[in-house]
């Protein structure tokens, strides 16, 4: 296969939903966390309310997670086995290196996800809420680095990026299709 090609087989194991990240029948869901795993609003709030104490309890023993990183725990009463809890960037203007964090805590997630056995993970879009990310921007480098990721992790067979936002889904679907095109 040409380097080009093999790009372009890797982007077809990339696939963009509209829906809720708390419903997907994956291995792996990820979160979208914060430093102290201590919960909040957004996503995170949505996956403790649908998974159960359980998984915050596993998160207070862990304790703390860097960001650019992600940890990861069980995943309570959702359908999920996991759940890998990866903290993006704060949106500071564009100068503090958000853009190589929020590109390593998908990175982190994906080789976490492949330590643990998993071959289907779903993204939701990290840093795009609270924390102020402009989708515009970070659409790109959320694929591109699942893109990277996936070129070393044979084992994962899909990765999804869920959207509860129809207006978000089509960003990502318009940064898909330029990087599908200059594959
Ligand atoms: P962050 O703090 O990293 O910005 P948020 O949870 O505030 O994380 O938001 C991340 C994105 O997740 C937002 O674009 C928001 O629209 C989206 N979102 C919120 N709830 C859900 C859900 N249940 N499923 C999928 N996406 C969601």
């Amino acid at each position: 296969m040409q380097p080009d090609s093999a790009q372009a087989a890797v982007c077809e194991r990339i696939e963009l939903a509209l829906g809720d990240i708390t419903r997907e029948h994956v291995d792996a869901i990820v979160n979208a966390a914060n430093n102290s795993l201590r919960g909040g609003g957004g996503v995170d709030g949505a996956i403790q309310r649908a998974g159960g104490p359980e998984i915050m309890a596993e998160c207070r023993k862990i304790g703390h997670c860097a960001t650019g990183e992600a940890v990861i725990t069980g995943a309570g009463r959702l359908s999920a086995r996991f759940v890998i809890h990866a903290v993006g960037p704060v949106w500071q203007g564009g100068g503090a290196g958000e853009e190589l964090l929020l590109a390593s805590c998908h990175e982190r997630s994906l080789e976490l996800a492949r330590e643990h056995g998993c071959r289907t993970v779903s993204f939701p879009a990290i840093s795009t809420g609270a924390y102020g990310y402009p989708p515009q921007l970070a659409a790109p480098i959320a694929l591109a680095a699942a893109i990277e990721a996936l070129t070393r992790l044979p084992l994962i067979e899909k990765v999804r990026f869920v959207f509860i936002d129809e207006e978000l889904h089509g960003v990502y679907e318009k940064a898909l299709a330029r990087l599908k095109a200059s594959a």
